[in-house]
């Protein structure tokens, strides 16, 4: 389906604020995309909502997401979060099927170690990929890339 870029990103977020009820969450939308392009809707949306589910749910208190995007030779975006963050050598594993973390701080959030693996397809499935930056304590930015055609 072809979308356009800014609507659809801002769908997205608008969406993923209304789900989240009690948290109280600042977004900070830097999106300057102006493109049409053809993605699978539904699945594409499951991508990037796997990453923002995973921004609050290994998140500390006072959640900030930042997601920014563009669009020059691939559509980019970028989620960015406070939240505790990903020890450098676990960070390979990630997109692997059933992995998870198994630190103290998230052995009682509860998971499957699905969603980063099912991003991941979908993301291969568009041409694209996704790219993890994070640091222990810091927080965690996902990178999600694909080409414009
Ligand atoms: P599921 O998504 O299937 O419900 P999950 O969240 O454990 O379970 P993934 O989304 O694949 O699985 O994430 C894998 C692991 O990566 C998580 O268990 C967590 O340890 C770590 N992780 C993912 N996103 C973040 C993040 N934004 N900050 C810190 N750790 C993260
Ligand atoms: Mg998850």
């Amino acid at each position: 389906e072809v979308v356009n870029t800014n609507d659809y990103l801002n769908m997205i977020v608008d969406d993923f604020q209304l789900s989240l009820d009690s948290k109280s969450i600042k977004f900070n939308k830097n999106i300057s995309v102006n493109n049409e392009i053809l993605i699978d809707k539904f699945y594409f949306t499951t991508a990037v909502l796997n990453i923002l589910e995973n921004a609050v749910k290994y998140g500390k208190e006072d959640l900030e997401i930042h997601i920014s995007a563009t669009t020059k030779e691939n559509f980019t975006i970028s989620i960015k979060d406070n939240g505790i963050g990903i020890p450098k050598k676990q960070q390979q594993f990630l997109f692997d099927k059933f992995y998870r973390v198994g630190n103290k701080e998230v052995h009682n959030v509860k998971g499957l170690g699905l969603g980063l693996y099912y991003t991941h397809q979908i993301i291969k499935a568009h041409k694209g990929g996704v790219f993890v930056e994070s640091e222990e304590n810091i927080g965690t930015t996902f990178t999600i890339q694909i080409p414009l055609k």
